[in-house]
C-alpha cells in the first residue's frame, strides 16, 4: 500500500462508490485526507473516531465533521471514553 493512503480506505464508505451520492465531493475528501499521507489523514474525523472507538463513525460523518468525536460516540448509544 503507499504510505500516503490511510490504512483505514479499505474499509471506509467514504472510499466506496456513491456513499456521499455525489461523485466529486467524494473525490475531493479523497485527495484531502485518504490519500494524503498521515498528516491528513489522521487529521480525519472518521479515522480519530474508529481509531479510538474501534469501530468504524456512521457513514454520514465526514472526514471534517465539526462533530466532536464523543459526541459520535453518545449519538451512537456507545460509553464514551476518556
Ligand atoms: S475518510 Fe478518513 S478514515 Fe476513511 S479512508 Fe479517508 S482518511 Fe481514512
Amino acid at each position: 500500500m503507499n504510505s500516503n493512503q490511510c490504512p483505514k480506505l479499505e474499509k471506509c464508505p467514504i472510499f466506496s462508490n456513491n456513499t456521499l451520492h455525489n461523485e466529486m465531493l467524494g473525490k475531493t475528501y479523497k485527495n484531502l485526507y485518504c490519500l494524503s499521507g498521515p498528516d491528513k489523514y489522521h487529521t480525519c474525523k472518521r479515522y480519530v473516531f474508529s481509531e479510538k472507538y474501534g469501530k468504524g463513525a456512521p457513514e454520514n460523518i465526514l472526514p471534517n465533521s465539526t462533530l466532536d468525536i464523543h459526541e459520535i460516540a453518545k449519538r451512537m448509544g456507545l460509553t464514551v471514553v476518556g
